[in-house]
């Protein structure tokens, strides 16, 4: 096994094994772009380091031979006395956590080698600079020393001198700094600074291996749904530096605006820096395209680059690099992460210019993205109070009470309160603040700041860097103008302009919904665009997709919502609802009834109100399918509750007038109160022992279909049965139904063409999946009960109760109910659509739990070849997209 990579060895398909940001820099490598030398140390010895809790032998081999090499390479060694060869230590994982692994610079300074290199640069300040430099990034990532205690140390030097920049301060003081660093790091490391280049090196290799468990890189790991076990490569590389005076710099670009998708010069250059000063946004940096009049030959060669990399990857890139006296180095590319509408236009643009086809740009965008598409955005017409302006960083209309710390953000948000969390400028430790809050705001920092990269990948609303916002996170306060706004006021803030105001903005639907509402009208250009691009995408995606779409819809009005969204039909309608309002008592009496003279005659007065829902819901979906469950709640969720009613009637006796339809009432609630209703008298339970129940239900369907078909129209009802748990049941259901439907048929003269399905949300019912086929024209995999009694977790009340302790332990990374459990309950999905079709080839297969609507469970309903997906009306496009996705 092979531990260690040199960057001309490796390439951009080794990403599981080099990590992204070694895979990448070897791809630069060999496309002849100007990449310091250096190697890579692959993820497996990182799995090996964490399972035995030290490097393996072999390790330690591998990187003094690549180690040799690379000195012989650069003609010094490692820490050099009089010329010392400087490495960087730095994590690389397959997927970019931005700020939450470790990285050390500077490695092989030591008291004796910062002279050689103050002699070698001619600049002793910056010497010394990086010198303490290390001992501050050594001391707080490698030894766990308090880092503010270094900056504390800085801030106190730089007080001293009364001066505000860390670059004014001389090379004296900086050596004074370094005596003091080193004492902070005795003191508090309980171990002297190593002054063993090789030793510093192998600590921070360990370090950054230590890196990836920590308590922040497994909370974003699990927020990202990142696996646990990957590991992280480490990538050693010779140091240039962009701290060697006004020629040198560093600097961040996109080859294109990754919020809008537009071409062009997009990025941040800082002059006379190094290493992490611009991710971390601590001094303000000039625009891009300013390099062009700092350093024309620089520019233009990073342009040129910038091209060489969009054309090879045939994607946006970002970019790190570094200029050191005049000559560019790319430290860093990857491809980048942009914003759900960006992605979109990319992906179109990029088709565009023949660079991708549709297949692939159906690869570029997902879900996820869509649906954040489709979030309302503020009101423009609404009147406000702007506050000042920042970065749009990340887009979307938030608004909340601010708060100025994580803490409080948490804390209001687990009480039901929408905040904005607001701080100068965020760090790792704000991620769970982040994360609570409805957006965030800072003071400082540009679209490459921890706070903006952080939110992007959330998907969560940023405005970063608004400059005129004074943020006092101590008081807890900030003010702008005159104004100030203290914590708990309401502010709004646009992720999409980058504006901020005071008070509730109004918010309005997205365009993206506008046009598939069929409402878009022409308006902003920007609004245009990406509605013509999110009109194209999902064009490719119907062209491709496999799977069809329907949705869970009971009213005519979310079926007309839903065929304008793009569903084929209905794949649930829960009758239930429709008995809800006025018509609970109608169904209390039905309970309620003693005598099959009282029972027919509560359900013949329901019959006329079931048909007429059915007839407006035929039409609105005429000539799709439309599957109609029957009946399948307890009975008791129909009448009050069991302890207020025993109050009142109780109250009632005591004052001598308890009324006898109480009294009755509460009979009743008891005789049908349950310990596990949800795995009680439901279902089709409910329709063999209340009779005449599911047959009004049949015959208010045939009946319905038969008066549409009448009235020349194309009724297609697809009659289902719940909660079955062997075929018995359903035969007995089916006889009775059938009998129904041909006497509605004869009377009326009409062939309705009903099929009798079931859905699948038992387990015994999976398990015998080939039986019940027999007496089934279609299944449909009812996911959320089928979830609930696969894993034995009530739906109802596992959320509130240990579900966070279980994705705190990583037990899972996301809730079974939202994605697809695919090992258990998706198991036994995949056996029973093989043991259905066994039975009868033509089985119609469709899943009508939440799941229809998750973009991960839709691949999976793909995979195992189901015909449909069916979720609630307002996902039909996500779904659309991703059966496109997986088909393609
Ligand atoms: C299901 O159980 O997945 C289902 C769709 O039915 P309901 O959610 O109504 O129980
Ligand atoms: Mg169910």
């Amino acid at each position: 096994q092979k531990f260690v990579y040199d960057f001309t060895e490796g390439n951009k398909d080794l990403k599981d094994l080099l990590g992204g940001k070694g895979a990448n820099l070897a791809e630069m490598t060999n496309l002849g772009l100007p990449v310091p030398p250096g190697f890579t140390i692959t993820t497996e010895a990182c799995k090996v380091y964490l399972e035995s809790g030290d490097a393996p032998t072999a390790l330690r081999d591998e990187v003094s031979a690549h180690l040799k090499a690379l000195e012989e390479r650069m003609g010094k060694q490692l820490g050099q006395a009089d010329d010392p060869l400087l490495v960087s230590v730095r994590s690389g994982a397959k997927f970019s956590m931005p700020g939450m692994m470790d990285t050390v610079l500077n490695i092989g300074l030591s008291d004796t080698s910062v002279a050689g290199l103050a002699t070698q640069s001619g600049d002793e300040r910056f010497a010394w600079d990086s010198y303490r430099r290390l001992i501050q990034m050594f001391g707080k990532t490698v030894l766990g020393v308090d880092g503010d205690l270094f900056e504390e140390a800085l801030e106190a030097a730089k007080h001293a001198k009364k001066v505000t920049v860390d670059t004014d301060l001389a090379a004296a003081d900086l050596k004074k700094l370094v005596k003091q660093f080193k004492k902070i790091v005795e003191s508090e490391a309980g171990r002297e600074f190593p002054q063993d280049a090789r030793e510093q090196m192998d600590l921070a290799i360990n370090a950054v291996f230590d890196s990836w468990n920590t308590d922040r890189a497994k909370l974003y790991r699990r927020q990202e749904r990142i696996p646990g076990d990957l590991g992280t490569a480490v990538n050693v590389c010779s140091m240039v530096f962009g701290n060697l005076g006004p020629d040198s710099g560093t600097g961040v670009a996109f080859t294109r605006d990754p919020a809008s998708g537009h071409q062009g010069v997009y990025g941040d250059y800082l002059q006379n820096a190094q290493g992490e000063d611009v991710v971390a946004g601590i001094r303000n940096t000039v625009p891009l395209a300013d390099l062009e009049s700092i350093d024309k030959k620089s520019y233009d060669q990073l342009m040129q680059i910038m091209e060489t990399l969009e054309n090879h990857y045939k994607d946006l890139c970002d970019i790190e690099f570094t200029i050191e006296r005049g000559q560019l180095w790319m430290l860093q590319t990857r491809v980048g992460k942009r914003t759900a509408g960006a992605a979109f236009r990319i992906a179109t643009q990029l088709v565009d210019q023949g660079l991708i086809d549709e297949a692939e740009a159906l690869q570029r965008v997902n879900g996820a993205q869509l649906a954040q598409l489709m979030f309302p955005r503020f009101d423009d017409e609404a009147k406000t109070e702007l506050l000042g302006r920042g970065i749009a960083a990340s887009p979307g209309a938030a608004v909340g009470k601010a708060v100025f710390d994580s803490y409080t953000a948490i804390k209001w948000s687990r009480s039901g309160e929408k905040v904005i969390l607001i701080r100068r400028e965020t760090n790792p430790d704000d991620l769970e603040g982040m994360i609570a809050a409805e957006g965030i705001l800072t003071s400082r920092g540009g679209k490459t700041s921890h706070a903006a990269v952080v939110a992007r990948g959330m998907g969560k609303t940023c405005v970063c860097g608004a400059e005129d916002l004074e943020v006092d996170t101590k008081r807890r306060r900030m003010t702008v103008g005159g104004i100030v706004i203290e914590e708990g006021d309401l502010v709004s803030i646009d992720g999409s302009t980058g504006k901020v105001y005071r008070g509730e903005v109004p918010v309005v639907p997205s365009p993206v919904v506008e046009y598939f509402e069929g409402r878009m009208h022409a308006g902003a250009d920007d609004a245009d665009e990406l509605v013509a691009a999110v009109h194209r995408i999902m064009a490719y995606a119907d062209r491709v997709r496999r799977l069809r779409v329907r949705a869970n819809a009971d009213n005519a009005e979310d079926a007309l919502r839903a065929r304008r969204f793009g569903a084929q039909g209905i794949g649930l309608c829960r009758t239930e609802h429709m008995f809800l309002g006025e018509r609970r008592e109608m169904v209390e009496k039905l309970i309620l009834a003693d005598t099959d003279e009282e029972r027919e005659t509560a359900l013949a007065a329901l019959l006329p109100l079931q048909k007429a829902d059915f007839i407006e819901l035929f039409e609105s979906m005429d000539g799709l399918p439309v599957t109609v469950r029957l009946l399948d709640p307890p009975l008791h969720e129909f009448l009050p509750d069991i302890t207020e009613l025993s109050v009142r009637v109780a109250l009632a006796e005591s004052r001598k007038d308890a009324n006898e339809n109480d009294l009755r009432l509460l009979q009743a609630v008891h005789k049908l109160h349950e310990q596990n209703p949800m795995l009680g008298l439901r279902g089709v339970r409910l329709g063999l022992v209340i009779p005449g129940l599911f047959a009004m239900q049949v015959r208010a369907i045939a009946e319905a279909a038969a008066q549409r078909k009448n009235a020349k129209g194309d009724p297609r009802a697809e009659i289902m049965i719940p909660l079955v748990g062997t075929v018995q049941e359903l035969e007995i259901v089916r006889e009775e139904a059938d009998r129904v439907i041909e006497e509605v048929q004869a009377a009326t003269g009409t062939d309705l063409k009903l099929t009798i399905g079931t859905m699948i949300e038992l387990p015994r019912a999976a398990l015998t999946a080939g039986q019940i086929a027999e007496a089934a024209q279609f299944f449909s995999f009812g996911t959320n009960d089928l979830t609930q009694t696969v894993w034995g977790f009530s739906r109802d009340d596992v959320e509130a109760s240990f579900f966070t302790a279980y994705l705190e332990k990583g037990i899972f990374g996301v809730s079974p109910f939202e994605t697809i459990d695919k090992d258990g309950v998706g198991s036994l999905v995949r056996s029973a659509v093989e043991a259905g079709r066994a039975t009868r080839p033509d089985l119609k297969l469709g899943v009508c739990g939440e799941h229809g609507g998750d973009p991960e469970s839709v691949h999976f309903f793909h995979e195992v070849g189901l015909d449909y997906v069916s979720c609630s009306p307002f996902r039909i496009p996500v779904a659309r997209l991703e059966a496109g996705r997986a088909a393609a």
